[in-house]
């Protein structure tokens, strides 16, 4: 005979205890995902210093703060993916700084945001000769190149330029000492990406630095990869991750746009907007999922669950 779960709980109760006592158990243990209410901002590549005047990331820092203000859930920060500056002098991330300010600012041409920021290849000695003014400010500003932090039970990392052999071994040391519920969703920042145009040469040695990262975050619940460097938005899968980039303001006319990320419940909503120097804001694409937990853990749940259960049937029968 087959009976829902329902009818199960409110009908059978007293006789089947011991076995749905044990699925609910097996069950709170592992909970699903559930964020209450979390948004944040993601941009990439300013350039600070490549043009003489900032108008460009004042309109993308401005658009920021507008969309920001009418989001349902007040962001928490903005997450820059690279390229603070275009040359990694003092002057330059002086500018990203007085527009970026750590824990935000509330002047009209400040973010209004805590920052979350990572170097890229404009910010490193092979442009800016041996100045490393950048790779500094932001290890004085979040204690080191490889950071992390958490918002409502996200967990957040920045691998700065990319997942190298080193910040891959960081990570595995890291999440096995910060990640205790596998179910914890993870956001991992760097500025290269995982497209084969324009970021996988970047990348010191593709084929064995890609495989050591996957190795690393298999089993892991990695919910969104976010990446600059390609100065275009797209959402893309890379062996079976989501991976997210938003646009950049360093010239007019490229991908003039930034995300905003909202995750309510288990519900994840990347969307991107665009806006221009005259101050228009428009919605660019949208992408939408629901944040699964990896998979071996939901088939191991369902399947000792239904062992259980049928353990119990077969010896009542
Ligand atoms: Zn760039």
């Amino acid at each position: 005979m087959k009976i829902s779960r329902t009818e199960l709980m409110r009908n059978n109760w007293p006789r089947v205890r011991f076995p749905v006592v044990i699925c609910v158990l097996l069950v709170s243990a592992f909970p699903v995902l559930a964020v209450d209410e979390l948004a944040f901002l993601v941009t990439a590549d300013p350039h600070f210093g490549y043009r003489s005047d900032e108008s460009l990331n004042v309109a993308n820092i401005q658009a920021m703060n507008t969309v920001g203000a009418s989001a349902s859930s007040t962001p928490r920060g903005v997450l820059l993916a690279g390229d603070t500056t275009h040359d990694g002098t003092q002057s330059q991330w002086n500018t990203f700084q007085y527009h970026y300010p750590l824990s935000g600012g509330m002047g009209s041409e400040q973010v209004h945001y805590p920052v979350y920021e990572c170097t890229g290849n404009h910010d490193r000695e092979e442009i800016s000769g041996d100045d490393s003014v950048p790779v500094d400010g932001v290890i004085s500003r979040h204690g080191s190149l490889l950071y992390s932090w958490d918002w409502e039970g996200v967990h957040f990392v920045s691998l700065d330029l990319y997942p190298t052999q080193e910040n891959s071994a960081w990570l595995e040391n890291h999440l096995a000492n910060s990640v205790s519920q596998p179910d914890t969703p993870i956001v991992i920042m760097s500025h290269y990406g995982y497209d084969e145009i324009y970021s996988r040469s970047w990348w010191g040695n593709w084929n064995s630095q890609s495989a050591a990262f996957l190795d690393v975050i298999d089993g892991y619940n990695i919910i969104a990869l976010i990446h600059g460097h390609i100065h275009g938005s797209f959402h893309y899968v890379w062996e079976g991750y989501d991976v997210y980039t938003p646009g950049s303001p360093k010239v007019e006319g490229e991908k003039n746009s930034f995300g905003l990320v909202a995750i309510e419940d288990d519900v994840f909503t990347w969307t991107e907007y665009f806006w221009t120097l005259e101050g228009e804001i428009s919605v660019d694409w949208t992408d939408q999922k629901t944040i699964v937990s990896p998979e071996p853990m939901t088939i191991n749940l369902l399947g000792v669950g239904l062992l259980v259960l049928s353990r119990k049937k077969g010896a009542k029968h």
